[in-house]
């Protein structure tokens, strides 16, 4: 769901600030583009004017319909003319259900007129609809797909895609692609390649209103024209098409190939607009900021290096020496750590924190949340227990390192103690949470920032840092770790301004996860019979309890409810604790210290336990309503478990009737644990423009990129931008691309990329 447009400030909005510009973006529109200048007062529209028109001023377009277009982010006829078809539906290549070939593979348009479901032998459902049209019926079976049954109503009109087969004489097509039409008595589409739009029922948005809409506004364009901002020699090297074409044949494609070259254009803008943005804010931060050159190396790190029991992997040196690299200059760090669950990030965080230490400054580590932020606590304290830094005030010329957490459940004058050493330097690390960002934390000479989980990490937030911490405006340097593992063509368009050292590389060790999907009553039965063994053989467990809502209070209650559940049902006579984000610091505090040392058997929890918990003698894993999370984040909860010497179990259960999307989670989960290649599989599956998962859903830079598919384009983007960008970061020879670039840096939420 994306924030309504209308709620964007007004003054952005507004025509007349809008109306100010135009005449100057098409002034500098005319040295890209000749032709325009020879155009009247009125040249061809930029994509900023486009949205600076009104979607409520297209005939048809009334006070309801433009609330409901509100709901799906169109506000502008820019909004509307990029809000691509889903799918095209060809009706060159209809038949009529008479003349529907037994084997071929063809689409039918016809009516619903009747749906029935009902349960088979074995547990599968099964729903099946007939459908007809003026020259005969066929039937649409669907198998677990209950859905189906709420989707084809009867009366609907529907495009079937699949191979029509014959069961018992009659026509049928099992599992086709179906498109809803609903009824359109105004177009005659019979013969056209038909596009689909993404439909809202809450909204009350169906395909034909949008499909006369996008042909009004195109209407009303087409006296102007369409302005394109990209050089004329560019766009002929990379083979792409006008704008103002592209623009009108994705949404009406005069054949099924041609919509393809539409595409290509608009995903090249998409790509090329982020690309531009990305490499200008990168080139004038690192003309303005200055941070810290430090020393690396040195005895310290050396001490430290030898106290850890075990190697250091070879993609953990990589990584480290990357980070000496960066802060041993004055250029500020900004670099991304991206390695998957286990494999090891905390220990490259403290190598940079110890050398902000070992250069006689400070390291801060920060965390999404106050248990992560506690955990980080514990896990960096056991890594320092009794570690010494020179001191020559010293008689001995050591004094211990001084580690600190500044948590929200520390008494008033804890934090007190803490902010006075924080500012007087006696603090060595600070682990906290985002509040380390607050105006009342002032450091004595921060040089260091690792940022835990960087996706939760606004772009906003990362300006606050450049302002805190320090007197002499140096800029700490930053590193950021996620465990969300993004593939290559996502962290190359995302985090086009940052730097990436990848941890590919698991410890030697760990014991391979098995990960069972869990179905119906009697499978969870049995599931539970096997935690129990597990437990009983002295391993832990975690069971993470449904999302159910975005309100936390709702989580805690449902986590509570099944805490209840279980101590009287499945995990009867075990010591079950409870964690969710509404109890008490200290009670969570002491169910994780609890959990830690053995004496509670099984944790139930809610995602807050998603990230960051390492307890090597938990060996099972069970998340309830599995169907409801996304690949990362099931991927995050399964690699709390399989991080010690004993073989580990992650159980996904799901609702009896998942969705089919959720079902190709599942399955892609339960096949392989490779983090890199579920991220890629990800992309595929939720297809174009998010990133991430169901939560951290946002207006998207990319509406019809693909990550997945698109590298190709990402690579073509990023030259083009280097090629068009000068070396000061400004596009003073492409000023109608410098006016497009600056109009989507403005209208787009400031923290999209980076946030959850
Ligand atoms: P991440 O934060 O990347 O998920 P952690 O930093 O929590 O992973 O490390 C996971 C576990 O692996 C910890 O128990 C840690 O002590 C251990 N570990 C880290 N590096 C190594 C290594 N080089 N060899 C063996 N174990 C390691
Ligand atoms: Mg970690």
């Amino acid at each position: 769901m994306s924030p309504p447009r209308s709620s964007r400030p007004a003054a952005r909005r507004s025509p007349g600030a809008a109306a100010s510009d135009p005449a100057a973006a098409q002034a500098r529109g005319a040295s890209d583009e000749p032709a325009a200048a020879d155009s009247a007062a009125k040249g061809p529209l930029t994509l900023r004017q486009l949205d600076a028109i009104d979607v409520g001023r297209l005939n048809g377009v009334g006070s309801q319909r433009r609330k409901a277009l509100a709901e799906v982010g169109v506000a502008s006829v820019f909004d509307l003319l990029t809000y691509y078809p889903r799918r095209y539906v060809d009706r060159t290549a209809q038949a009529p259900i008479s003349e529907a070939e037994i084997g071929s593979e063809i689409t039918v348009v016809a009516d619903v007129l009747s749906v029935s479901a009902r349960r088979l032998r074995g547990g599968r459902r099964m729903v099946s609809a007939e459908v007809g049209d003026d020259t005969g019926v066929l039937s649409a079976v669907f198998f677990n797909q209950a859905w189906r049954e709420r989707q084809l109503t009867q009366g609907r009109t529907v495009a079937l895609f699949a191979k029509v087969e014959n069961y018992r004489g009659r026509k049928q097509m099992t599992n086709p692609v179906v498109d809803v039409l609903g009824d359109d008595s105004t177009a005659d589409r019979t013969g056209k390649i038909v596009a689909i739009y993404p439909q809202s029922e809450t909204a009350g948005i169906v395909t034909w209103d949008v499909a006369n809409w996008v042909a009004e506004a195109q209407r009303r364009c087409s006296v102007r024209g369409i302005a394109d901002p990209l050089p004329r020699r560019l766009r002929s090297q990379l083979g792409l098409i006008s704008r103002s074409r592209a623009l009108a044949e994705i949404h009406e494609p005069p054949s099924m190939s041609d919509r393809w070259a539409a595409r290509n254009r608009l995903v090249f803008d998409e790509f090329l607009r982020v690309q531009l943005m990305l490499r200008s804010q990168r080139l004038a931060r690192e003309a303005h900021e200055l941070g810290i050159a430090h020393d690396v190396g040195g005895g310290l790190i050396e001490a430290f290096h030898r106290r850890l029991p075990y190697a250091l992997t070879g993609a953990q040196q990589r990584a480290m020496a990357d980070i000496d690299a960066d802060v041993s200059t004055q250029r500020p760090m900004h670099r991304l750590l991206q390695g998957d669950v286990g494999s090891g990030k905390t220990l490259v965080a403290l190598h940079a924190l110890l050398v902000a230490v070992r250069n006689g400054h400070q390291g801060a580590l920060m965390a999404p949340t106050e248990v992560l932020a506690e955990q980080h606590f514990y896990a960096l304290r056991v890594l320092l227990d009794g570690f010494e830094v020179p001191d020559d005030s010293r008689l001995s010329g050591k004094r211990p390192l001084r580690l600190r957490l500044l948590s929200g459940s520390s008494s008033a004058t804890r934090r007190r103690e803490v902010l006075v050493e924080i500012g007087t330097g006696t603090a060595d690390i600070v682990v906290g949470t985002h509040a380390l960002l607050e105006e009342s934390v002032k450091f004595d000479s921060l040089s260091v920032v690792v940022v835990d989980e960087q996706h939760r990490f606004g772009v906003s937030q990362r300006a606050r840092l450049r302002e805190s911490g320090r007197d002499d405006r140096r800029i700490p340097h930053l590193l950021v770790m996620t465990a969300t593992p993004i593939p290559r063509t996502a962290a190359m368009t995302v985090y086009g301004d940052l730097d990436v050292s990848v941890l590919d590389e698991l410890p030697p060790g760990r014991t391979p996860i098995t990960t069972q999907w869990v179905q119906g009553p009697l499978a969870a039965e049995s599931m539970w019979a096997e935690v129990r063994s597990e437990i009983e053989a002295g391993r832990q467990a975690f069971v993470v309890c449904p999302l159910i809502t975005e309100s936390e209070s709702l989580d805690a209650r449902s986590a509570e409810q099944m805490h209840a559940e279980l101590v009287a049902g499945s995990l009867a006579g075990l010591r079950v604790g409870l964690l969710h984000g509404r109890l008490p610091s200290a009670d969570k505090e002491a169910t994780m210290a609890g959990f830690r040392s053995g004496r509670l058997d099984a944790l139930v929890a809610t995602t807050v336990i998603e990230v960051g918990i390492d307890v090597p003698n938990a060996t099972v894993m069970v998340v309830l309503s599995a169907d409801r999370f996304g690949i990362a984040q099931l991927h995050q909860l399964r690699g709390r478990v399989g991080r010690g010497s004993h073989r580990s179990t992650c159980y996904l259960v799901s609702d009896e009737d998942p969705t089919p999307i959720a079902v190709e989670r599942l399955s892609a989960l339960a096949a392989t644990n490779d983090g890199f290649e579920l991220a890629e599989r990800d992309l595929e599956l939720r297809g174009e423009g998010t990133l991430f998962d169901e939560r951290q859903s946002g207006r998207s830079d990319l509406k019809l990129a693909s990550l997945a598919r698109d590298l190709n384009w990402v690579q073509a983007a990023r030259d083009a931008a280097a090629e068009l960008i000068a070396t000061d970061g400004d596009l003073d020879a492409h000023p109608a691309l410098a006016d497009e670039v600056e109009w989507f840096a403005g209208r787009r939420d400031p923290d999209y990329l980076q946030r959850s």
